[in-house]
């Protein structure tokens, strides 16, 4: 059962409720995986649950468009008093509705359509707001992408280097969706300084990391970071945008008025009630328990023959090659689901299949490290793709579903925020 109960909405639309039920069941008998995802604590879900959502409040503490900010004022303050606290910011904008809107704030605070700007390239690990063709992003700047290195998977500074003083970007954006490994943000900073851009870090994975220590902070190296908070950072869907003093005018005025209306308060008190959690103690155990399971993982899957883009991770994600399994990355996904593992496909870098059928599948730690799973188990996670990967090759859909059931019967030893078994 979703806790907190949803007893109201039982009543009033059992069919909604029925839905809700269902997924909450199926994220309690799943092996969650994607990188991206999480379990918020039941504190964060009742705070996305209130009245809060009622209110309207275009603007800024002190300077609403509407009456009756009292209370709105101090519930966003209190979400950027701890932001700035945590991450040791000058600024932070919380009122970017989610990842991409808030990188298109950066871009609005400090270019113009038809700059040039930089970023890694989607297939390497970028973001598609990065500048990526089909996102806005993409067609009203003018994009030059970096990659990784062939020989290493991990991105080639070199290559960051020759590009920026060829092209002299406004803006260079590091960080993305599928980088198994340490962002250097020095040395990005130092290409940013030598050709005058300002150094975006996107740190919408890794958030949670770098508040619990276990990722460099891009703090004192990149002018801007821009992230989500829903990933590693556990909580409510939104984001956030960080910066130096310098830049605090521009990127307000880029979120509002320039992108957004009022702001979405039951989601700035879950993301402050996040916060809160993250600056604990406890958070840091977890922040650093999430590296040492995908190190674990990795090094289980590695055993078992399993290909690692730049061989291993550093972080909560791993990328898998699939070639040498013999199996392409989206039957391998949708086997593994039908197994209780859910993962994505995922296009690896130099991938010669396409986007919609890739060679890789990409996972991550960060949701069942919340679960309470330890490095103890990640052999037996390896184990099962193992299987499940085989079993999907020689068609065995009995072998699927005895994992599945295997995993449903450990899950059940291990509790799930907001469900109630
Ligand atoms: C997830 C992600 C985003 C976008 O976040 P959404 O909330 O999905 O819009 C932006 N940048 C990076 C690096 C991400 O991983």
């Amino acid at each position: 059962m979703h806790e907190p109960a949803i007893s109201h909405l039982s009543a009033a639309d059992p069919e909604l409720a029925g839905l809700v039920e269902a997924e909450a069941t199926r994220q309690y008998e799943k092996v969650r995986l994607i990188a991206s995802e999480n379990y918020v604590s039941t504190a964060v879900l009742e705070a996305t649950g209130t009245v809060l959502t009622n209110k309207y409040s275009e603007g800024y503490a002190g300077k609403r468009y509407y009456e009756g900010q009292q209370v709105i004022d101090q519930v966003e303050t209190l979400a950027i008093e701890r932001a700035k606290a945590l991450f040791g910011v000058d600024h932070a904008n919380v009122q970017p509705y989610s990842g991409s809107p808030a990188n298109l704030a950066v871009y609005m605070a400090l270019a113009n359509p038809g700059d040039t700007v930089m970023g890694m390239a989607l297939p390497d690990g970028g973001h598609l707001t990065h500048g990526w063709g089909v996102s806005a992003t993409g067609k009203w700047f003018n994009p030059v992408r970096y990659g990784v290195a062939k020989e290493t998977g991990t991105v080639d500074l070199d290559q960051v280097r020759d590009l920026a003083r060829e092209h002299r970007p406004k803006l260079i954006f590091c960080g993305g969706t599928a980088i198994p490994r340490t962002i250097d943000f020095p040395a990005f900073a130092e290409i940013a300084r030598e050709v005058d851009a300002v150094l975006v870090a996107d740190i919408a994975h890794i958030a949670g990391l770098v508040a619990g220590g276990a990722h460099p902070s891009p703090v004192g190296h990149a002018q801007i970071t821009s992230t989500t908070t829903h990933k590693t950072l556990r909580g409510p869907r939104g984001a956030m945008v960080f910066s130096d003093a310098e830049y605090a005018k521009a990127l307000d005025k880029a979120v509002f008025p320039g992108l957004q209306g009022g702001p979405h308060n039951h989601t700035t008190a879950a993301i402050a009630v996040s916060l809160g959690e993250a600056a604990t103690p406890e958070f840091r155990v977890y922040a650093h328990a999430v590296v040492a399971n995908a190190k674990a993982l990795a090094a289980a899957l590695l055993e078992r023959g399993f290909d690692l883009v730049s061989g291993g991770t550093d972080n909560h994600l791993i990328l898998v090659d699939l070639t040498s399994k013999g199996i392409g990355g989206k039957p391998a996904a949708q086997a593994l689901d039908r197994a209780g593992i859910e993962l994505n496909y995922n296009t690896v870098p130099f991938d010669p299949r396409k986007p919609f059928d890739p060679s890789g599948i990409r996972l991550g730690t960060a949701a069942i490290t919340t679960r309470g799973l330890d490095v103890d188990l990640m052999p037996k996670v390896a184990e099962w793709m193992d299987g499940a990967v085989t079993a999907a090759g020689a068609g065995d859909e009995a072998a699927i579903e005895r994992i599945a059931a295997e995993i449903r019967e450990l899950l059940a030893g291990y509790p799930m925020p907001g469900y109630t078994a």
